[in-house]
């Protein structure tokens, strides 16, 4: 579900038991519509960190339908009515719904990005940290350093066919930034042309595996992106590269 700021609502349901995670509402009462409309209950909202626009939604589904709000557990006083902190690796459940709390500081402190354990395909929520073509931005409380850690330690060993469900749509801008980066790659190309006349609702899912084609943020070997950059290392390559997008 899609809104003003360009934000991604997740209404991620258990087709089973009926049950549903309202992850990061900021439209709470078209969430709790979705939901009606599907005939599912909302039984937990979970916010990937405690930005409003991740976490404005949150009374209005909660006085809909009573669900708790679980975070990260440092984001306690951070986020209203939390009653569960989550831990690092904690597995949750919903029905058969299955997940992994990834701590994903960066984009602030206390981001976590939730991973399915329980399909075959395994998804992502990113949240802020990762975008279709970028990474999320570190000037709202966040620590450019940390981000860099959280994309070796929690997304680089993720597989390939992981599909990236972001928080934000902001595929075609950060597609052209990375074309500024990368001018001779060819899937940057190919890409632009295939979602530059396609809605928000239109946007494609894209594969992790997809991303380290075209995603200047997990392509810090590119000789490309190096030279361009000249940066001495991944670390630095990687902060040149969030410094650049901050001002693009
Ligand atoms: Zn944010």
């Amino acid at each position: 579900m899609n809104n003003r700021l360009r934000n991604f609502n997740y209404l991620i349901g258990c087709e089973k038991t009926k049950q549903a995670i309202a992850l990061d509402p900021l439209d709470g009462e078209a969430m709790v519509a979705l939901a009606a409309q599907q005939g599912w209950q909302i039984k937990l909202i979970i916010n990937t960190h405690e930005h409003h626009d991740h976490i404005e939604g949150n009374p209005a589904v909660q006085a809909a339908t009573g669900a708790e709000i679980w975070a990260s557990e440092f984001a306690r006083g951070k986020i209203p009515n939390m009653s569960r902190g989550l831990m690092a690796n904690e597995e949750i459940e919903l029905g058969t719904l299955k997940f992994r709390v990834l701590p994903t500081p960066g984009h602030t402190p206390v981001h976590v990005c939730l991973l399915t354990l329980s399909e075959d395909t395994p998804v992502l929520f990113s949240g802020d940290t990762l975008f279709n073509a970028s990474a999320g931005n570190c000037f709202n409380g966040g620590d450019v350093d940390e981000m860099y850690d959280t994309f070796v330690r929690e997304l680089a060993p993720l597989p390939d066919e992981t599909l990236l469900f972001p928080g934000h749509d902001y595929m075609k801008t950060n597609l052209d930034f990375a074309f500024s980066c990368e001018p001779l790659n060819e899937k940057i190309g190919y890409w632009k042309a295939q979602v530059g006349d396609l809605s928000s609702d239109e946007m494609p899912y894209m594969t992790l595996g997809q991303e380290r084609q075209y995603n200047p943020f997990l392509r810090l070997k590119s000789p490309y992106l190096l030279a361009q950059l000249q940066g001495d290392n991944e670390r630095e390559t990687f902060k040149a590269l969030r410094a650049q997008r901050d001002t693009w």
